[in-house]
């Protein structure tokens, strides 16, 4: 489609006036591009340094993972509950202090 169009344009008689400014108009778009380019290397350029001096990624992103306490219950089935943070028990079978 836009290769139709050019042709149309092309064979069209043009004054030397808008021939002028067309090439001035494309010259501008040009150089609008170009600018638009050298931003975006810019930018891209960022993103790579940035992720180069990420350190990788660790667990500590993750949520902790939560353990079955380890105390069993009075007919000695293991403990159903989530040891607490830190701990190898739930509240319930925690040791004493
Ligand atoms: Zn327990």
């Amino acid at each position: 489609m836009k290769f139709i169009l050019l042709l149309l344009l092309l064979a069209q008689p043009a004054g030397k006036a808008e021939l002028r400014q067309k090439i001035a108009d494309l010259k501008l778009k040009a150089f609008e591009m170009q600018m638009q380019i050298e931003l975006l290397e810019k930018q891209l350029h960022d993103v790579e340094e940035a992720e180069a001096n990420l350190p990788p990624p660790t667990i500590q992103a993750k949520p902790p993972v939560k353990t079955r306490c380890s105390g069993h219950n009075k007919n000695g089935a293991r403990c159903s509950r989530n040891a607490e943070a830190g701990s190898r028990f739930c509240w319930q079978h925690k040791p004493r202090r």
